[in-house]
């Protein structure tokens, strides 16, 4: 994707569908002059009706200011909608051109027929994320930032939207270039020192070229480190729901949801397939997994939904294993306890309303390693204690610094252990005093690495693959 600077692109920036208000955005060098073509000011209510629409001169905007008025279609002289419009200078803008911005309201019909106005004077179709890639073209923001507004525009929960502003913000792409500078540093000190060995310079002794080489593999570690909860913010944490049937799984998942989304019934096996959902649990976005009961079985249709379950159920970041206190242990029972020990599992005892049968004590007996919470799900009760030990579970424990930066990005996180790999081999290289020609090669590679995440180092195909995530008009 090519963007040429004499373009002026358009596209619809808001949502599809039926809304208050909806804006289409221009940007380029002829923005103003399509934008000045097509509005038509509103010049007072004692001013005529034809006076009021007529696209007779071209409006002269005032940067920054709202106006009131009417796209007029140029060439039928049509009124297509009354909006809000405003004109920003370059290069003080999102996408460092000059912008303009047109309000109108939000359905698709007044934001399609705006939009092939402002082609057929001039503009072209924007592309996937072409707005943003421009400011990064521009120098407005780098790589990682531009990645940040996409998770700004996905984020569904309070904690993945913090995280998304903070690395917008450039905290992350701070810390990769204070890193990245460290390792530049190290490079100049290994070139002078092997270009130009006689030269009164500062001496590259491995002790030296070690002890930079350790903070670099520290600094590089330490924005790994919470590269997992940073993932979990981003993507959610995926829990599977499991029990053999009518142990309260589907009113688990109701509880969570609230709301009847799947079917609870008196009959086992009536969860034929997983059902997967998004939830938000105070902050962490989860996806949950209703399983079909897990058992034995030779019925067809139910044998599916079981291979299923077995399959979210070694995939799961989370196992909520339900069981039932009113009825004694089964195989089942003993067979999915089994399989969850080791596993990150809490084990739901559930129906306490009814004359026990199976105690805590009786659990811990199979299920040594798991957590195990009492409830009653016909009676609401129980739950808070389950999403309390769900929330420690998954934050395990510890309560996120808030200047930590957050690598959120599987590509960062690639990137960086890329880099790490080739710190790590530099590092040994040191040790065994090989020659500076060599660790200057990974010290080189590791330079790149990090410089992909901010885009300092980063293709052209790469760049277009990042910004074909984009949706249109963003
Ligand atoms: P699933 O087959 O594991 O999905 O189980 P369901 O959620 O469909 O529940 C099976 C039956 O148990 C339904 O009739 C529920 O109303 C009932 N049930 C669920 N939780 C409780 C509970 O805590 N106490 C009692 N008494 N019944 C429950």
């Amino acid at each position: 994707m090519m963007t040429q600077p004499e373009r002026t692109i358009a596209a619809i920036s808001t949502a599809y569908g039926e809304s208050g208000i909806g804006i289409v955005r221009m940007s380029g060098p002829s923005a103003k002059a399509i934008a000045s073509r097509i509005f038509v000011p509103y010049r007072g209510s004692n001013a005529s009706q034809n006076q009021k629409q007529s696209p007779t001169e071209a409006f002269a905007f005032v940067p920054r200011h709202l106006h009131y008025g009417h796209i007029v279609d140029p060439k039928t002289a049509e009124t297509v909608d009354e909006v809000l419009c405003v004109f920003m200078k370059a290069p003080h803008t999102y996408t460092g051109e000059d912008l303009v911005e047109i309000q109108c309201h939000g359905s698709t019909a007044s934001l399609r027929r705006i939009l092939s106005v402002c082609l057929e004077n001039g503009a072209e179709m924007a592309e996937r994320g072409e707005f943003t890639k421009l400011a990064f073209l521009n120098g407005r923001i780098d790589l990682a930032q531009a990645e940040a507004v996409i998770d700004v525009i996905k984020a569904k929960t309070d904690k993945s939207l913090e995280t998304a502003v903070s690395q917008m913000q450039g905290k992350l792409s701070e810390k990769v270039k204070a890193v990245r500078q460290q390792l530049l540093d190290l490079l100049v000190l290994l070139t002078v020192n092997m270009d130009y060995p006689d030269e009164d310079i500062e001496v590259a002794t491995y002790g030296k070229i070690e002890e930079s080489l350790e903070a670099i593999r520290s600094g590089i570690s330490a924005l790994l480190e919470n590269a997992d909860e940073g993932k979990i913010l981003r993507e959610g944490l995926s829990v599977a729901i499991v029990g053999k049937p009518n142990v309260g799984k589907s009113s688990l998942m109701n509880l969570f949801l609230g709301e009847h989304r799947s079917i609870v019934t008196d009959i086992p096996g009536t969860t034929r397939d997983t059902i997967e959902e998004q939830i938000s649990l105070r902050g962490i976005p989860l996806r949950l997994t209703d399983t079909a009961g897990i058992r034995e079985t030779s019925d067809v249709v139910e044998a599916i939904g079981v291979d299923r379950s077995k399959d979210a159920f070694n995939k799961a970041d989370l196992v909520l294993l339900l069981l039932d206190s009113s009825r004694p242990l089964s195989e089942d029972d003993i067979s999915l306890m089994k399989a969850a020990e080791g596993k990150p599992c809490i084990a739901v005892l559930n129906k306490t309303d009814l004359a026990p049968c199976v105690s805590e004590v009786d659990v811990k007996e199979y299920l040594k390693t798991a957590q195990i919470i009492s409830t009653s799900l016909l009676n609401d009760e129980g739950i808070e204690q389950l999403k309390d030990a769900m929330e420690a579970l998954i934050t395990g424990g510890k309560v996120r610094r808030e200047e930590d930066i957050l690598v959120s990005n599987t590509r960062h996180i690639q990137l960086l252990k890329n880099a790490l790999g080739e710190v790590n081999e530099a590092l040994s290289m040191t040790r065994a005093g090989e020659a500076m020609d060599f660790l200057e090669v990974n010290a080189n590679a590791a330079f790149q690495y990090l410089g992909e995440i901010t885009g300092d180092t980063a293709s052209g195909e790469i760049i277009d693959e990042v910004f074909a995530r984009f949706c249109l008009g963003k």
